[in-house]
């Protein structure tokens, strides 16, 4: 209950699902922490958000929805025996993903290998940039509900917004900006695809970002952090325990607030959620309570 009283009304119980005793302990802290926020000017808060199953919605009625991959995956860009080999290795690797039995460093090895494997395939294929935006528009792909708030709030107030995803960054701007809203205080850090000069792909930039190596990626990203005013208030969300080091690089952080999205494997994966963020919510397919968050603290 006192957490409902906490974001003004919005209902909040329904999504919070926590063991009594906890609960009481986490709602303090979010208390703590709200105030603490409120306490600071606005200009000081940013947000850092993963964007796969936490931007984008997990499922509809009962229906996966696609990630970033999935969309290339299922896309007319890709033959069906290598769409054969990606659902393959999906059905391999995703299970190890969200195992509640291994820790994150027996899976990241896994997650390397399903990286390389899949990205492979890809370039195999010779994906062309300029058939990217069809994909997308073809897709399944969905923004959790009250997306258009979220990104129209925080441009508002001019928030920066760091999405730091281990999906296709191509693809991920393109979702953002056929929804209208990639807007000037976004920056997107992801996978991209390296293209020739005719557009096929030719591999990927950079560094691998996968699920679990998202500190040495923040950390990289530290020249942008300071950038950004300093004693800095976080709202940092995600999907999996992987995303809890987005926030690695941030010098000078006053408060941070993390919100967790458990989609999937719930009952075994909730105490460890519980534990390590701050507020956890079940099943959602909305952005309610970060709106209402937001709707407090800016
Ligand atoms: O944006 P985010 O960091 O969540 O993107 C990573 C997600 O992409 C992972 O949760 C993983 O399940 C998914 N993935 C995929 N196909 C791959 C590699 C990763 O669907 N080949
Ligand atoms: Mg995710």
């Amino acid at each position: 209950a006192s957490v409902c009283a906490l974001f003004g009304g919005v209902v909040l119980a329904q999504y919070i699902v926590a063991k009594k005793k906890r609960a009481g302990k986490k709602t303090r802290i979010i208390e703590m922490v709200m105030d603490r926020i409120k306490a600071r000017t606005k200009r000081r808060t940013r947000i850092i958000t993963d964007f796969d199953m936490t931007l984008s919605k997990f499922q509809v009625n009962g229906k996966r929805c696609p990630t970033c991959h999935n969309i290339i995956d299922y896309s007319k860009l890709v033959t069906d025996e290598c769409r054969q080999k990606l659902v393959q290795l999906k059905n391999q690797y995703y299970p190890i993903e969200i195992d509640p039995q291994l820790t994150m460093e027996e899976k990241y090895p896994f997650m390397v290998e399903w990286y390389f494997k899949s990205h492979t395939l890809l370039v195999e294929q010779r994906l062309q940039k300029d058939k990217l935006p069809e994909a997308v528009r073809d897709s399944d792909a969905a923004l959790r509900d009250g997306y258009e708030q979220f990104f129209d709030r925080l441009h508002q107030h001019n928030v920066p917004v760091f999405i730091f995803s281990a999906g296709l960054g191509d693809v991920l701007e393109e979702i953002l900006r056929q929804s209208g809203v990639y807007l000037p205080n976004v920056k997107v850090v992801s996978n991209f695809m390296d293209f020739d000069d005719n557009g096929v792909i030719r591999g990927f930039k950079g560094e691998l970002i996968h699920v679990y190596n998202k500190h040495d990626g923040a950390l990289r990203n530290t020249e942008y952090f300071k950038q950004l005013k300093e004693n800095c208030n976080i709202i940092l969300m995600g999907d999996s325990l992987g995303d809890l080091s987005m926030a690695d690089g941030v010098p000078n952080v006053e408060n941070i607030l993390k919100i967790g999205f458990l989609n999937d494997k719930v009952e075994e994966r909730l105490d460890k959620y519980l534990d390590h963020y701050d507020i956890v919510l079940v099943r959602d397919e909305t952005l309610e309570v970060p709106n209402a968050i937001l709707q407090k603290v800016l």
